[in-house]
C-alpha cells in the first residue's frame, strides 16, 4: 500500500504534522497547567495575606485573645472553593472556617483535611511560606501555610484551595486535544493524499505515455504540463532525450541502409562475373578467365576496404578505438606517405610535390591513424585529379600547432556538395568516384574517417576551397602533443 509515491508522501506529511500537533498540544497543555497553578498560588497568597493581617488586627488592635481572634477571623471566612485553618505552635487546630458552601455534596472537597495538614506545619520555614498540593487527584487541594504572630506567639495560618475547577478545565483541554489532534490529522491526511494524487497525476500520465513509446513510435513525445514547473522541465528533458535517441536511431538506420547499398554493388558484380564465367566454361579462353578473375579480385579488394572502413567507424562510434599515442616526426611521416603514393600519381600522369619544412617537427599522436588520414586525402587528390595535374603537399607550423595542406588541380567539388563531403557515404559524383577508384574506399567513407582521426587528435580537417581549378584540404593539429613529447 505504501509503495506508491503519493502514499509515502501522505505518510510523511501526516507523520510530520502529527509530530508538530502533538508537540504543540503538549506545550499548550503544559503552559495552561502552569498558568492555572500560578493563578491558584497567587490567589492563595492574597487570601493568606489578608487573613494574617485580619488575625493581627483582631488580636492586637481589638484586644481579643488569640483564640477569639482566630475564631473571629475564620468565622468571617466564607468562600465556596477554599477553607482556612489556624494552628498554634503545638500543631493544635485553634480555629477553622466552615468547609466551602455545599462542600458536603461536592465530591472534590476532601473530608478531614485538617488531619492531613498537621504534617505540613513543621515544614513551614520561619517567617516564610509553604505551598503544597495534597489529597487524591479527584479531591486535590492546593495549600498555602504561612506563619502569623498574635500576642507574641506564633501561629500557622493554612489556606486550602480546591483544585477541582482547575482540574476540570485541564481535563476539558485534554479532551479537546485528544479529539482535535486526531481529527486534524485525519482531515489533513485525506487532503494530503488527494493533493499528492493531483500533483502526481502528470507523472502517472507521463509514465503511461513513456511506456507506450518504442522504436516504432520514437517520434511521440510526453505531455509537458507546465514548462516552468519541475515536472514540466522533467518532461522537456525526457523529450529532448527522445529527440536525440530518434536522431541517433535515424542515423543508425541510414548508416545500415547506405552500408548495405554500398556492399550490394560489388557483391552483385562478383556474383555476375563468376556466374558468366561458370556458364561459359568451355567457350572461354584463359585470358577471358583472367579478366573475370581480375574484376572479381578488384571488387573483392573494394569490398574488403568498405568492410574495413565500416568496421573502423563502428568501433570509433562505440569508443572502442584507443589511439596509441607515441612521439614521431610529422615531417618524416608525411614524406613517407607522399613516397607511398608517388608511383600511383606518376602512373596517372600527376605531378606530386612535397614542401618539406626546414626543421624537424616532433608530434605526439597515433602514427597509424595520422598516416591513414593523410593517405586518404592524398588518395582522393589523385583520384579526382586528371592526368597532367598537380598535387602539392605542405607542412607548416604556427603558434597553435601544425597545418598540413593538400592542394590539387583536380575537378573540384560542386558548391552544393561541399557542405556534405564529410558525411558518411556521401559522394559528390557516384559514377565518377566508382570509375576513378585508385585505392580509396570509394564508398564515401574516406573523409568521414579522416575527420574522425583529426578530431581524435584534437584537430580538424577543412575544405579550404574547391572550384574547377582544384581543391585544397587543410588539416590542423594542435601542438599540445609536442609539449607532452618534450
Ligand atoms: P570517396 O571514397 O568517395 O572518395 P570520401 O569520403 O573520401 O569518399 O570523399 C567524399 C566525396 O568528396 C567524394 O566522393 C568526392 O566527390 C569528394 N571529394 C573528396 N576529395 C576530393 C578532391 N580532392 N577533389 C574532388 N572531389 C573530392
Amino acid at each position: 500500500m505504501f509503495e506508491t509515491m503519493r502514499s509515502r508522501l501522505t505518510l510523511w506529511y501526516t507523520g510530520v504534522l502529527a509530530l508538530v500537533l502533538i508537540i504543540f498540544a503538549i506545550a499548550t497543555y503544559t503552559s495552561l497547567a502552569r498558568a492555572a497553578r500560578e493563578r491558584a498560588d497567587r490567589s492563595l497568597a492574597d487570601t493568606a495575606s489578608s487573613l494574617i493581617s485580619s488575625f493581627a488586627d483582631e488580636s492586637n488592635d481589638e484586644g481579643l485573645s488569640s483564640a477569639d481572634a482566630a475564631a473571629e477571623v475564620t468565622r468571617d471566612f466564607q468562600f465556596n472553593d477554599r477553607q482556612a485553618f489556624i494552628f498554634d505552635e503545638t500543631g493544635r487546630l485553634v480555629a477553622a472556617s466552615n468547609p466551602p458552601a455545599g462542600a458536603g455534596d461536592r465530591r472534590s472537597w476532601p473530608s478531614g483535611l485538617e488531619a492531613s495538614l498537621t504534617g505540613l506545619l513543621e515544614k513551614v520555614p520561619p517567617g516564610g511560606r509553604l505551598y503544597a498540593t495534597t489529597g487524591e487527584p479527584a479531591e486535590a487541594v492546593r495549600v498555602l501555610a504561612a506563619r502569623a504572630q498574635s500576642h507574641a506567639r506564633t501561629y500557622t495560618i493554612v489556606v486550602a484551595l480546591s483544585l477541582a475547577e482547575q482540574s476540570e478545565s485541564l481535563a476539558q483541554a485534554r479532551r479537546a486535544f485528544c479529539i482535535a489532534v486526531p481529527l486534524a490529522l485525519f482531515v489533513a491526511s485525506f487532503g494530503g493524499y488527494f493533493l499528492a494524487r493531483k500533483s502526481l497525476a502528470p507523472v502517472v500520465e507521463m509514465g503511461a505515455r513513456a511506456a507506450r513509446i518504442g522504436v516504432l513510435n520514437l517520434h511521440e513525445r510526453l505531455p509537458v504540463p507546465n514548462a516552468r514547473s519541475e515536472l514540466g522541465r522533467l518532461a522537456q528533458v525526457f523529450n529532448d532525450l527522445l529527440a536525440r535517441l530518434a536522431l541517433s536511431f535515424e542515423q543508425q538506420r541510414r548508416f545500415m541502409a547506405d552500408a548495405s547499398h554500398e556492399l550490394r554493388t560489388p557483391v552483385a558484380i562478383v556474383c555476375g562475373e563468376s556466374e558468366v564465367a561458370l556458364a561459359q566454361r568451355s567457350a572461354r579462353s584463359a585470358q577471358e578467365y583472367q579478366e573475370s578473375l581480375a574484376i572479381v579480385h578488384d571488387e573483392g579488394r573494394r569490398l574488403t576496404r568498405i568492410v574495413d572502413d565500416l568496421f573502423m567507424l563502428a568501433r570509433a562510434d562505440a569508443g572502442q578505438i584507443k589511439p596509441d599515442f607515441v612521439n614521431f616526426y610529422l615531417d618524416e611521416m608525411i614524406g613517407e606517405c607522399v613516397r607511398a603514393v608517388r608511383s600511383l600519381a606518376a602512373q596517372r600522369g600527376i605531378e606530386l610535390q612535397y614542401q618539406h619544412p626546414d626543421n624537424e617537427l616532433l608530434f605526439r599522436g597515433d602514427e597509424g591513424l595520422i598516416r591513414r588520414m593523410v593517405l586518404n586525402l592524398l588518395d582522393n587528390a589523385i583520384k579526382y585529379t586528371p592526368a597532367g595535374g598537380q598535387i602539392r603537399v605542405s607542412l607548416g607550423q604556427d603558434g597553435a600547432g601544425y597545418t598540413i595542406t593538400i592542394a590539387d588541380t583536380g575537378t573540384g567539388i560542386p558548391a552544393g556538395a561541399q557542405p556534405h563531403i564529410f558525411e558518411r557515404f556521401f559522394r559528390a559524383d557516384r559514377t565518377r568516384s566508382r570509375n576513378g577508384n585508385t585505392g580509396g574506399s570509394g564508398a564515401g567513407l574516406g573523409l568521414s574517417i579522416a575527420a574522425w582521426i583529426a578530431e581524435t587528435h584534437g584537430g580538424r580537417i577543412t575544405l579550404d576551397h574547391s572550384d574547377q581549378q582544384g581543391s585544397t584540404f587543410v588539416i590542423s593539429l594542435p601542438a599540445r602533443s609536442k609539449a607532452s613529447a618534450d
